[in-house]
């Protein structure tokens, strides 16, 4: 029997804490006292794709520092107007996956479900930043054609609830969804991934715990955390909440120029996920989306970079480095 330990912030209102977020670069830059350069055409950058840093993140950002690792992921710059080669809309071409709306099925035995079109926080590197969410949010009364097909094959065992972020979405709704696919009898395993609770870590209510671990499914959650400065001790707060619910606890991070792509940054990062028993799963290279080049860091230094970690850190605390190709059904190792 699962014993649960009781989120000590329950009282807290993370849909409140979701709409104070900072939404522009010029409020992002005045609760930072901080100047960006080129402002105009950082402003058309948050036009482009919106600015939206919640309260519990700002406050990890170190104030007058512009180059901040935290920052850096959530800060619109000049630099995403300018077009670069090889950079595109969709570069994993998710659309040539996606038989039925909401629903992304790319890799054998499991398929993607677009549970939210939102997100408590928008990276500037995402590679879903141009995606097509109007077309590919069903909602609660059009998720039958995604939940039939799912039931139509049953080589699917596991459904990952992505978004936007899974999270983003109520308790009810998730617990109407995962009841859904619970039903499924050849589907075994729900995973989640998302990044609400490293950035409003007051998302873990005992109603969301309910609605996701209420089932016969085994729940894995697949965190996104890039730096060691994103964990705080509601953070780690929230971890311990959710493995004590029986949720195993795995972490990807995106590889970032000038946030974390140094030895230092990823150790430090890998070494607090071990202490709080979050296996390092991905680490992956910049996918190619257009807006986030200045984040790309090639492929030679990447190497480098995660051969000095296989170096210095026992293997069971590295992620795998990879590299998603809209041509491959499945991720490919760099090394
Ligand atoms: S939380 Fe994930 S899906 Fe949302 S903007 Fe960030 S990287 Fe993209």
């Amino acid at each position: 029997m699962i014993t649960r330990t009781a989120p000590r912030w329950q009282t807290s209102d993370w849909q409140s804490l979701l709409k104070s977020s900072i939404r522009s670069v010029d409020d992002l830059c005045d609760a930072l006292n901080i100047t960006v350069e080129d402002l105009p055409v950082a402003r058309k950058a948050g036009d482009d794709f919106a600015v939206k840093v919640p309260l519990p993140y700002l406050q990890r950002i170190r104030p007058e520092t512009p180059n901040d690792p935290l920052l850096l992921q959530v800060l619109p710059q000049a630099l995403e107007m300018q077009a670069a080669p090889g950079f595109s809309t969709d570069p994993l071409e998710e659309a040539q996956f996606n038989p039925v709306p909401g629903l992304i099925h790319k890799y054998h035995g499991r398929v993607l479900l677009i549970s939210s079109p939102h997100c408590a926080i928008h990276c500037r590197y995402c590679f879903r930043r141009h995606f097509d969410y109007d077309a590919n949010t069903p909602g609660r009364r059009h998720w039958q054609p995604a939940l039939d097909y799912i039931a139509a094959d049953s080589d699917i065992h596991e459904v990952i609830l992505s978004g936007g972020d899974p999270l983003s979405a109520t308790d009810s709704y998730l617990h109407e969804l995962v009841n859904a696919i619970a039903a499924i009898p050849h589907v075994k395993t729900l995973r989640l991934h998302t990044r609400l609770p490293v950035v409003i870590p007051q998302r873990i209510t005992q109603g969301l715990l309910d609605a996701i671990t209420g089932t016969r499914l085994k729940t894995l959650m697949v965190l996104h955390i890039n730096h060691a400065n994103e964990i705080d001790d509601d953070v780690s707060q929230a971890v311990k909440v959710l493995q004590s619910a029986g949720i195993r606890l795995l972490n990807q991070s995106v590889l970032l120029h000038g946030v974390n792509d140094s030895f230092e940054a990823l150790s430090d990062l890998l070494w607090k996920l071990y202490a709080l028993d979050v296996g390092a799963y991905y680490l992956h290279v910049l996918d190619m989306i257009d807006g986030a080049a200045h984040f790309l860091c090639d492929d030679s230094q990447s190497m480098a970079l995660y051969n000095k970690l296989a170096a210095k850190l026992p293997g069971y605390m590295l992620p795998r480095l990879v590299r998603e190709t809209a041509s491959h059904t499945s991720k490919t190792p760099l090394i």
